[in-house]
């Protein structure tokens, strides 16, 4: 695979989402720090996007429910380029109807090169970081000269 540099804008689309579980604490995180989120792009699967507004007051695009193929869609968004930071609060103590999706989606933003919190530890450190406030050049597959090899 080829690579090539794309920048991860300063105000950025950011994805969230939780199993039931874990919804109380990715919504307590996103008090904490919503007036930090306020100034992104929001995105999230259909429960998780309805509690947080609920919650926080903040502005969210809510997608489908996760079981329902959110999580797809949010994968979607990342192959288009259209997710540049995802705080994903899984449940590793209970099985989901959904798993394959699940794993789907964590795959989906390593391939694309997303920073993915998967704790709140994780979405702490990563949220506070000088480089969240920044542009930032990363790194990602070159699509084109993907197609150019496969169809020579
Ligand atoms: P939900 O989906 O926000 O609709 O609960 C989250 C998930 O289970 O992936």
């Amino acid at each position: 695979m080829q690579y090539k540099t794309v920048t991860a804008p300063q105000k950025k689309s950011i994805a969230l989402v939780g199993h039931d579980n874990m919804k109380p604490n990715l919504i307590a995180w996103c008090q904490r720090y919503s007036e930090k989120l306020a100034a992104h792009n929001l995105f999230a699967t259909g429960t998780t996007g309805t509690l947080i507004a609920q919650e926080t007051g903040l502005k969210l695009t809510t997608l489908i429910s996760g079981p329902l193929g959110g999580d797809q869609q949010i994968g979607a968004l990342i192959t288009e380029q259209k997710i540049d930071f995802m705080v994903f609060f899984w449940d590793p103590l209970e099985a989901q109807p959904h798993d394959p999706d699940v794993k789907a989606l964590l795959r989906l933003a390593a391939v694309w090169n997303i920073p993915v919190a998967c704790n709140q530890a994780t979405a702490d450190m990563l949220i506070t970081s000088p480089l969240f406030d920044l542009a930032y050049p990363k790194s990602i597959p070159d699509y084109d000269s993907y197609i150019s090899q496969r169809t020579q």
